[in-house]
């Protein structure tokens, strides 16, 4: 029998095509491809600017250097992520401090932020990291008025939000990522991300400064003005400025990336027509603790539900050929996090949150037969 993981890859021929077509031509490394998929994916997102990286991980961490987090700087994330979300301010020195979700839409809490923010001095905190988790957008109005009151920046991890939205207190739309609320935000090509290059990253932002200088960090401090260079020893001059990294992507993940983004919206709707059914016959079942909610502006990158008894249905699921899977292991009890001082007792929320849930499979080459056998397994385990 097939395997059924929670989240897989769809490449097309037209995908294969637009990669056989780089690796023939002049540019294998960051070449015209990057830049139009850059060009696009600003335009898909709703944002002036985007810069390409090597994955979402480089992605953060360039936001956390571009932004100067240094050592003693302190930033606040949700523990319900991956680890990358936080692992970004030790890249640069700064001090993780986790705050709890909110245990109805799993997503940071704001309140608990405020909590944290009120009770140090002034300057404590630098900035917030607020993740998009499972594709269910954070609402980033409040979030940029709570951090103008701290003078704190955001960091928008909207890894698993290409597509989401929500909608602000006048009734806009707001793309995550657009830029208006966040400095940044940043986004992922991992293979089960919703467009996926193999390996890949975008930051995004409105802010013409933090532009420039991602694009220096990301091809290792090297000025990339010429007119802003201090010296010139001729035409083969180049100038490192500052300490950067080599976080390119290359010309032929950019043009699987740019022929995904084309088939975006249709992976979106089919994910959510997903997310509907399971919504459905989840509806009232006494093995539910909590379902996601349809929820408008969510983009469902993952499907989360809370169950009784999850260790053994995640099990049984495994045992017949369905890899559902835990989104996350709270970031605060690994054991790199646990030498600054964290451990179980800390950020109650997400523990509980940790003890429930469960992502079933959710892409959008699942068939309609493969989502009724997730399931009747499920009911069949509870019967
Ligand atoms: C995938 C992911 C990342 C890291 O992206 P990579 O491209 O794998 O480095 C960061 N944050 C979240 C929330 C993610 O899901």
């Amino acid at each position: 029998m097939k395997k059924i993981p929670y989240g897989r890859q769809y490449i097309s021929d037209e995908d294969i095509e637009a990669v056989v077509r780089v690796l023939k031509s002049d540019y294998l490394t960051q070449g015209p491809n990057v830049q139009e998929f850059e060009e696009a994916f600003a335009t898909y997102i709703g944002c002036k600017y985007a810069i390409a990286v090597s994955n979402g991980t480089a992605a953060l961490h360039l936001c956390t250097l571009a932004l100067g987090v240094k050592e003693g700087d302190k930033i606040i994330t949700t523990p319900i992520t991956f680890v990358a979300s936080a692992n970004c301010v030790r890249y640069a020195g700064g001090t993780v401090v986790f705050a709890d979700i909110d245990p109805e839409t799993y997503l940071l809490d704001i309140d608990k932020v405020r909590e944290l923010l009120i009770s140090a001095p002034q300057g404590t905190f630098k900035g917030i990291i607020p993740v998009d988790f499972a594709g269910r957008p954070v609402n980033l109005e409040q979030f940029r008025q709570l951090a103008n009151e701290f003078n704190l920046w955001i960091i928008e991890d909207a890894c698993h939000a290409p597509g989401g939205y929500f909608i602000d207190s006048k009734g806009t739309k707001q793309n995550c990522g657009n830029g208006n609320f966040a400095d940044l935000a940043i986004f992922s090509f991992h293979p089960v991300k919703h467009i996926a290059a193999g390996e890949g990253g975008m930051i995004t932002t409105n802010d013409e400064k933090l532009y420039h200088k991602l694009r220096n960090l990301r091809t290792h401090g090297i000025q990339q003005r010429p007119e802003l260079r201090q010296f010139n020893h001729g035409l083969w001059y180049y100038e490192m400025q500052e300490l950067g990294y080599n976080y390119r992507l290359t010309d032929f993940q950019a043009a699987l990336g740019k022929s995904q983004l084309q088939r975006a919206d249709a992976g979106l709707e089919r994910r959510k027509g997903i997310a509907a059914t399971y919504e459905k016959v989840f509806d009232g079942k006494p093995y539910i603790i909590r379902q996601t909610g349809i929820i408008e502006g969510h983009s469902y990158h993952l499907y989360v539900v809370e169950f009784h008894d999850r260790t053994r249905l995640y099990e049984y699921l495994r045992e017949n050929n369905i890899f559902a899977q835990v989104h996350y292991i709270p970031i605060h009890l690994m054991p790199y996090y646990r030498q600054f001082g964290w451990n179980e007792g800390d950020l109650p929320k997400s523990i509980n949150y940790y003890t429930h849930c469960l992502s079933l499979p959710i892409y959008p080459t699942l068939t309609k037969e493969e989502q009724a056998f997730v399931i009747n397994t499920i009911d069949m385990f509870y019967e």
